[in-house]
């Protein structure tokens, strides 16, 4: 079913009169080509062989005793790369595959999914150019290094303030000039239609998933299931599999940085107001005069001003919850994990752990809890060590 890609007043298409054959191109070939045997057919092998789906549930044991209550990790950190970027850079990889485009570009800010795409292009034997901001250039040398030698380009970007918005900024104004052999890859589930939709199909395996082996190892759906918010990727990806379950109770958790009242944070739906931006309406944190404001987080990969437009719905609607957690919760609660299961989490998906922690003995030991760990922490070892040092 074709969505027109509003969710309520949110999403949308607020861009240059230039790019709106190219969207409606991507939004065309994506309607003939997701449910296309033959591109299904292959995504499942790519997902299964090469990225390693599907991803493991997994029940907490000691993680479960502290918090007193049952939790359960739907092990995204598994995956090829390390984190759920994969799944959206194969689809939308393949998909630009199957338009006959043979160019890929991407925007990156902690080089996450410039990394993710840049695989995809080697994969898939295709040019690929990494948009990224000479801040986040500086910061994530360790990303820029592997994608390079993945074979990708990885273009710096000057303007602003060399980060993750900006990026997106110089990506969309080079494919506007490019759009005939280029496919713009987007790396989460904001930006203008279709991509919101677009994305969120190829992430939705995560909680289709998770809802199957949930009810496999339990025999019933959770009672809560919590993922991070950044762009909210991977957070859509997984809520969309227990939508209709209207028992389960949602729970997407935005990075609280230094906390709402520093204005020190990325938390776009708990502290923001609506406005455009990157050719999406939604949640935005701007200044009175509509200035979109800089973010901060102990998690570059939840750094974004802004958040997908399905969510803004979900929060306006209530079918979804909205909650923030700080840094020094989530550093916390990295070490927590770590020591009480061996597993490192990336610090985005902390948040979303450092929002079960907070449940501590709120909860009937019975309780259910569905926990999105969208990455692996092996790339935050150092912040978290630096930070411990201040
Ligand atoms: C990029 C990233 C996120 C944030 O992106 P979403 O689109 O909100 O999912 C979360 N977790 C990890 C591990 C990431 O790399």
């Amino acid at each position: 079913m074709k969505h027109d890609g509003r969710f309520g007043e949110y999403g949308g298409y607020y861009v240059p009169e230039v790019l709106i054959p190219a969207l409606e191109e991507l939004e065309e070939a994506f309607y003939r080509f997701y449910k296309d045997k033959a591109f299904e057919a292959e995504l499942g092998q790519l997902f299964r062989h090469y990225a390693g789906r599907p991803s493991p549930l997994y029940h907490t044991r000691r993680f479960s005793e502290h918090v007193g209550f049952q939790v359960y990790l739907k092990r995204e950190d598994l995956l090829h790369g390390g984190a759920h970027k994969i799944n959206n850079s194969l689809g939308q990889g393949l998909l630009a595959k199957y338009m006959g485009k043979t160019k890929l570009i991407a925007e990156t800010g902690a080089g996450q999914h410039g990394l993710a795409t840049a695989m995809v292009g080697a994969l898939l034997g295709m040019e690929t150019k990494i948009f990224m901001g000479i801040t986040d250039i500086e910061r994530q040398s360790v990303n820029v290094h592997k994608m390079r030698l993945c074979g990708a380009e990885v273009v710096p970007v000057e303007g602003g303030t060399g980060t993750l918005k900006d990026a997106i900024n110089d990506a969309l104004r080079y494919w506007t000039a490019n759009v005939t052999d280029t496919f713009y890859l987007f790396g989460s589930a904001a930006g203008p239609h279709p991509y919101p939709t677009i994305v969120k199909h190829f992430q939705s395996c995560i909680g289709r998933e998770a809802r199957r082996q949930c009810l496999e190892q339990t025999g019933r759906l959770p009672d809560l299931v919590v993922a991070c918010v950044g762009g909210g990727s991977n957070a859509i990806g997984m809520f969309t599999g227990f939508l209709d379950d209207k028992d389960v109770r949602l729970v997407g958790v935005e990075a609280g940085g230094k906390g709402l009242k520093t204005g020190k944070h990325a938390a776009s739906l708990s502290a923001g107001r609506v406005g455009i931006l990157h050719g999406a309406k939604a949640y935005l944190l701007q200044d009175e005069n509509g200035q979109v404001l800089d973010t901060e987080s102990i998690s570059a990969g939840l750094d974004y001003a802004a958040v997908g437009p399905e969510h803004c719905y979900l929060k306006d609607t209530g079918r979804a919850e909205y909650v923030a957690a700080v840094d020094d919760d989530v550093l916390d609660t990295f070490e927590l994990l770590t020591k009480l299961e061996g597993i490192l989490p990336a610090l985005e998906s902390t948040h979303a752990l450092a929002y079960i922690v907070n449940q501590k003995g709120k909860l009937p030991p019975e309780t259910i809890a569905v926990v999105n760990l969208s990455g692996r922490g092996d790339k935050d070892v150092g912040i978290v060590e630096k930070a411990r040092s201040k």
